[in-house]
């Protein structure tokens, strides 16, 4: 594939530290997300959404209106597969995080995690009441159980609207059931659209996209709400809070451990143990005064509203700060051991608290480690 010309370095980020860091992995040979934007060039028919691959006839290159594929797919019906089926994998990955939470409140109420603990009484009650789980004379355990039972059985119902869409307006309801984009389920609707999408199955591109668009409903309001409304039970309900972010958050004299992902269960546990004594104790043995956390990605967005955790930047760039495995930047964000510069950005204090008006409580670390 031909190379793209190379772009100036301000083109790429109007980041000082990160321009000075792609300068810094242009003169070691890291590649990154930017370099390797410059060495491809994207395929016109594929960037276009009209190449098809949904069977083994293909790929059918369509080039011009009237194209059809051997199946007969119009480049329409093949254009709205491909963004289908691109909002189906979207809706999946997104949606699981919000599974994986009502897992996690599950556990913590029938008390397989107790490690993590309910912080966010308040909301609790309220979000339990909306669906009429009763709260009087319960424990937030109980109440949790019955709301992660709710939850859970949200993403296969396979009838009916996930009830987190009552929250919406009535007119926003009322329209999603005339035009027929109310979800059932987030499984139910992902399910339904790769079907649809396969061939010799749903051909009429409009058809295919009212289901795109119930799927995308069933991933805001069957995944990510149950994943916000767990995330602020379990780790408090965010405020505002100051923050600091870009790679100069790294530090040359602690261990840095950078985390990276979309569910801040494992990372919420990560802030606590790099607080435990005996692993602070552990880093010192070893020449460094602490260990230093910061967040790439999604991660680092809930640890920076919760807790006040510096962001790292949103690309990873391994080699950036892990030097046993330079020259592969695979895009994982592992734990790393040697810091990159630090650019004038101190690391806030974590989160001391969050306001007791809020339904929180004020207790510095509530993530004890096992
Ligand atoms: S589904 Fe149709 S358009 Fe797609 S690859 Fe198969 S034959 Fe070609």
């Amino acid at each position: 594939m031909a190379k793209k010309k190379e772009r100036p370095i301000e083109e790429l980020s109007i980041d000082p530290a990160a321009q000075q860091m792609l300068i810094r992995a242009q003169e070691i040979g890291i590649s990154t997300a930017f370099s390797r934007a410059d060495e491809l060039t994207a395929c016109n028919i594929g960037g276009a959404g009209m190449c098809c691959k949904m069977c083994g006839m293909g790929p059918c290159r369509l080039t011009k209106e009237g194209d059809r594929g051997i199946c007969g797919a119009t480049i329409d019906t093949i254009q709205a597969r491909n963004l289908a089926r691109a909002i189906a994998g979207g809706a999946s990955a997104h949606s699981d995080h919000g599974r994986d939470m009502a897992f996690t409140l599950k556990a913590v109420a029938t008390g397989e995690a107790p490690d993590y603990r309910i912080r966010d009484i308040v909301k609790l009650r309220h979000i339990a009441s909306l669906y009429g789980i009763p709260t009087e004379d319960r424990t937030s355990e109980d109440i949790a159980s019955d709301l992660a039972d709710l939850y859970m059985a949200q993403f296969g119902q396979q009838r009916g609207s996930v009830i987190l869409t009552k929250r919406a307006p009535k007119k926003r309801q009322e329209l999603w059931h005339e035009k027929g984009v109310m979800p059932r389920g987030v499984d139910r609707e992902v399910v339904d659209l790769l079907h649809r999408t396969h061939i010799g199955d749903d051909q009429d591109p409009h058809h295919i996209l009212q289901g795109a668009v119930r799927t995308a409903i069933a991933d805001g309001w069957g995944g990510s709400l149950i994943a916000t409304d767990v995330s602020d039970i379990l780790f408090g309900t965010p405020a505002p809070v100051m923050g600091a972010s870009n790679l100069g958050v790294l530090s040359t004299d602690e261990v840095n451990v950078v985390v990276h992902g979309h569910e801040p269960t494992l990372s919420m546990m990560i802030v606590a143990a790099s607080q435990d004594p005996e692993i602070i104790e552990y880093a010192r043995s070893k020449g460094a005064k602490g260990v230093n956390i910061s967040g790439i990605c999604c991660t680092a967005n809930e640890m920076l509203m919760r807790q006040g955790i510096p962001a790292a930047g949103e690309l990873p760039a391994t080699g950036a700060c892990h030097p046993h495995r330079r020259g592969r930047s695979d895009g994982c964000g592992r734990a790393v051991h040697h810091a990159g510069p630090r650019r004038g950005c101190q690391p806030l204090p974590h989160r001391d608290c969050h306001d007791l008006a809020q339904g929180q409580d004020h207790r510095r670390d509530p993530y004890r480690v096992r």
